[in-house]
């Protein structure tokens, strides 16, 4: 017992070190560039879990979400309801496979990005959410150049989270957090709908 009490006492100890030890690298002090990618559930959730964590600081944030769902959520809700401060704009042709009009999609997309852009110009508004940003660019609605740019000639106190399926190159080359959600399994394809406080 004694043994076995030791041993892990080592591992962690030597576990602490090697975590010191990457802390203590970590010199720089800079805003960032987030993409959160792949095809498994959690990717809007974890932006908006940053949202929730800068609030907590009293920082300036901004949200524009480039697909919005038929239905209200409950972000969306508590957002309007308890931090009214917060900047939330939604492009509001609904799922783009829903619409099935391009000609609107591509007009709704360039509104949406000039919201995105007046942000990405404001020193004032500290965190940056482009949620599913990642399609407007993959369906060529939005120039990604342009929005390499506008990201990258951000305020220097701004970090900006990117959310999407199939991020693209341009865009994880530019970011210092790349998360790739992988889908091992989701409830709603053994037939459980979309729950409210989870899904939506
Ligand atoms: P969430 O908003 O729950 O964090 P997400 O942003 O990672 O999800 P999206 O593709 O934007 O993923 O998901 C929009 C909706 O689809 C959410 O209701 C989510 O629960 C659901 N969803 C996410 N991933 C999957 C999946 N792999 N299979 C089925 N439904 C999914
Ligand atoms: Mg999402």
């Amino acid at each position: 017992m004694i043994n076995e009490q030791n041993k892990h006492k080592s591992k962690m100890q030597k576990y602490k070190k090697a975590v010191d030890k990457g802390i203590s690298k970590a010199s720089k002090n800079k805003n960032l560039v987030i993409v959160l990618t792949g095809n498994g559930k959690g990717k809007s959730t974890s932006a908006f879990g940053m949202v929730m964590r800068s609030l907590g600081y009293g920082h300036k944030v901004g949200i524009i979400q480039f697909i919005k769902g038929q239905q209200k959520t409950g972000e969306e809700i508590y957002i309007s309801k308890y931090h009214p401060e917060v900047f939330l704009y939604q492009m509001n042709t609904g799922f783009t496979w829903n619409s099935q009009d391009k000609d609107n999609d591509i007009k709704a997309a360039e509104n949406t990005w000039q919201k995105a852009k007046d942000l990405l110009q404001n020193p004032k508004i500290d965190l940056v959410v482009l949620d599913e940003i990642t399609y407007m660019l993959n369906y060529k609605y939005l120039d990604t150049q342009d929005v390499i740019h506008a990201i990258q000639n951000r305020p220097a106190n701004q970090s900006v989270i990117l959310t999407g399926r199939m991020a693209c190159q341009e865009l994880t080359n530019i970011a210092d957090t790349v998360s790739i959600i992988q889908d091992e399994k989701h409830a709603f394809k053994s037939g459980i709908k979309a729950r409210k406080g989870i899904d939506l």
